[in-house]
């Protein structure tokens, strides 16, 4: 199908290699090699046709190997942990800054990016996300636990309430996206043809975008499963199990979990119980438990 909102490409959408973090600000070099020219650029939107490359995941979040299974660009920007300078740098320096950066270019070619708008953007945008969840309760009707809904550090009557006032929260990040009409030569030689087009202003009103698309049509965004983790994804499979970004962090959690079961038979057998009487109390299987305790000293 047809979706106008992938084929927005009347801005320019930069990375910004060679840039540098300093006390709250982002500096792009004011080099002639960084110039409006030659920078690089990319498609927003390219990233939500197909989930951001692996490589490129892991560059960002610096991580090693892991390979993710439905990371698109808002799911990876909701993942950044912006305490750590680090990723916000390599988002920038493959991404760019949220706004328009033309605006902060100066004359000599360089440019500069508060940082406290950013962390802001990544607030709001994450709590976005993160109702992402009661959004998908609201629509099945589910019924809201218990009667006032705390959060952070707002108190709401109701869960709509609560993504009432989400929903508000978003509205200054979206208001710059307009409807336009653009000519476009499907062939060359041939007559125009007239259609219409989103023009998007900035980063975060593209990202914003995608996650609006997510939430009517693929139903919201999920957080990996592991709680060390935390990052968001589109999963493969929608049964009700627990999902994970990546093989790597089922794992991760499997040995946890493997961990904590052989330290409780552990602990079972050296009070002197019997394999089947730890088997009846944990429920683990007794061909594991017997493996298992052949390995313990008493
Ligand atoms: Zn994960």
């Amino acid at each position: 199908m047809h979706n106008p909102a992938f084929t927005m490409n009347n801005v320019k959408w930069s990375a910004w290699e060679k840039c540098c973090i300093l006390d709250g600000v982002i500096y792009i070099n004011s080099s002639k090699e960084n110039d409006s020219e030659n920078m690089e650029y990319y498609y927003p939107f390219d990233y939500y046709r197909a989930p951001v490359p692996e490589h490129l995941v892991n560059y960002i979040l610096g991580r090693k190997g892991n390979s993710y299974k439905g990371l698109y660009l808002h799911h990876l920007f909701a993942s950044l942990d912006c305490s750590d300078k680090e990723q916000v740098k390599r988002w920038v320096e493959k991404f760019g800054p949220l706004y328009s950066p033309w605006e902060n270019f100066e004359e000599n070619g360089g440019a500069k990016v508060e940082l406290f708008p950013f962390y802001d953007a990544y607030a709001t945008f994450k709590r976005f996300m993160e109702a992402g969840k009661d959004f998908k309760k609201l629509i099945s009707g589910d019924p809201v636990q218990g009667g006032e809904l705390d959060w952070d550090d707002m108190i709401f009557e109701s869960r709509e309430d609560r993504l009432e006032y989400t929903f508000d929260s978003t509205k200054p990040y979206l208001a710059g996206i307009s409807p336009v009409l653009v000519m476009r030569y499907k062939e060359p030689g041939q007559r125009p043809v007239l259609e219409w087009d989103w023009a998007i202003p900035d980063l975060i009103s593209a990202l914003y975008f995608m996650l609006f698309l997510d939430l009517t049509t693929k139903g919201g965004p999920y957080k990996c499963a592991d709680p060390r983790c935390g990052n968001f994804f589109y999963p493969e499979d929608l049964r009700g199990e627990p999902q994970y970004c990546s093989p790597e962090c089922q794992n991760r959690v499997n040995q946890r979990n493997n961990k904590a079961r052989k330290k409780k038979v552990r602990l079972l057998w050296r009070e002197g119980k019997s394999p089947e009487e730890i088997a009846r109390a944990t429920g683990i299987k007794i061909e594991q438990i017997t493996t298992w305790v052949s390995t313990f000293k008493r």
